[in-house]
């Protein structure tokens, strides 16, 4: 079955772009992962909801990743096909205060472009890994700063009509790591953000300033998903873990950063199962302890958490 879905994809994308049981270590910044039944790398838009039309008719589960920097795959691994956007849907354009740019846009690029621009808004996202399409779908923010406070309309395909939308920012439903997209079958393809003209030094010294933020306090030195857990109403996920003794708490490779105890680490060699178990722990003990439910920010492909 799968291989005759590959070569049917193969004709859409072409053989250097689709893959067979590939391990999805190396496409997560967790560098650990399962594997994917099939795993396909679309060359532009079209490719990209040809591949899905396809994945639709042939009843076959997908998942749509960008830059991998929030997501796992369990050791049991997806059984499906896992569509990573990125070549060919990277552009960005600015016009005036309004920047266009393709969901496999690196986030760190559009602020950058924001900033040679001298557009401000957009320094919060400058330290964010991910693309655009990934950091959309999680209103991803920091330091003050969401996704939802810049973004003007988005372009996704709708699995269910099979055609391109546009969606306005009041329609895509944004809320603390969330959107509309992680409860609806829409792909991310573009968006439009709108910023306001702003003093270039003054967005530099603050995009170094962020930056300098993250390298001192965040265990960067590691590979990681960010913060593992969504900060739970009235605490502080690190703060819970650290008071529960977990500071270091270690599961195979995967460790309770030292640095910062918000963020499970690969430490070396840790499995995604290492991860899993270690998140597992790490809500035992701070719920057992504190009564709070951390919530996984990471998603988590495979396994019920
Ligand atoms: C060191 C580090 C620091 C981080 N700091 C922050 C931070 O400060 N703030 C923050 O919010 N996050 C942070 N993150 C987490 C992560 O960078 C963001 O969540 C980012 O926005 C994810 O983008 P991505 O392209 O990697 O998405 P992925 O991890 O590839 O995917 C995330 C989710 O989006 C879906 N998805 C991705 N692209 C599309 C698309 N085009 N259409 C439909 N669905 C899609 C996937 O199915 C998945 O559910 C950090 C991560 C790391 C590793």
């Amino acid at each position: 079955m799968n291989v005759r879905i590959a070569k049917e994809l193969e004709k859409v994308t072409g053989r250097a772009n689709v893959f067979l049981n590939e391990d999805m270590g190396p496409h997560t910044t967790f560098r650990a992962g399962g594997r994917a039944d099939i795993f396909v790398t679309p060359s532009d838009i079209k490719e990209a909801t040809d591949i899905v039309r396809l994945l639709l008719t042939e009843n076959i589960p997908y998942t749509i990743m960008g830059n991998g920097s929030n997501l796992l795959v369990s050791g049991k691994g997806y059984r499906g096909c896992i569509v990573k956007l990125g070549q060919g849907m990277d552009h960005i354009d600015v016009s005036g205060t309004r920047i266009g740019a393709g969901a496999g846009a690196p986030l760190s690029k559009v602020a950058r472009a924001a900033y040679e621009e001298g557009l401000t808004g957009l320094e919060f996202a400058s330290g964010i890994p991910g693309s655009l399409g990934g950091a959309l779908v999680m209103n991803a923010g920091a330091y003050g700063g969401e996704m939802k406070d810049v973004v003007k309309t988005v372009k996704v395909f709708d699995a269910v009509s099979m055609s391109v939308v546009t969606l306005s920012a009041d329609e895509m439903g944004f809320g603390y790591r969330t959107s509309i997209i992680k409860h609806q079958p829409y792909i991310v393809l573009e968006a439009e953000l709108e910023l306001v003209h702003g003093n270039r030094e003054a967005i530099r010294s603050r995009m170094d300033e962020l930056a300098e933020a993250r390298r001192t306090k965040q265990p960067l030195e590691y590979p990681s998903a960010g913060s593992t857990f969504k900060r739970p109403e009235g605490y502080y996920a690190g703060k819970l873990i650290e008071d529960a003794g977990l500071k270091g708490c270690c599961v195979g490779g995967a460790q309770v950063s030292e640095k910062h105890c918000g963020f499970v680490i690969n430490k070396g060699g840790a499995s995604a199962d290492d991860i899993i178990e270690l998140i597992r722990t790490v809500r035992r003990r701070v719920y057992g302890q504190f009564n709070v439910l951390l919530e996984p920010e990471v998603i988590i492909l495979g396994e019920e958490i």
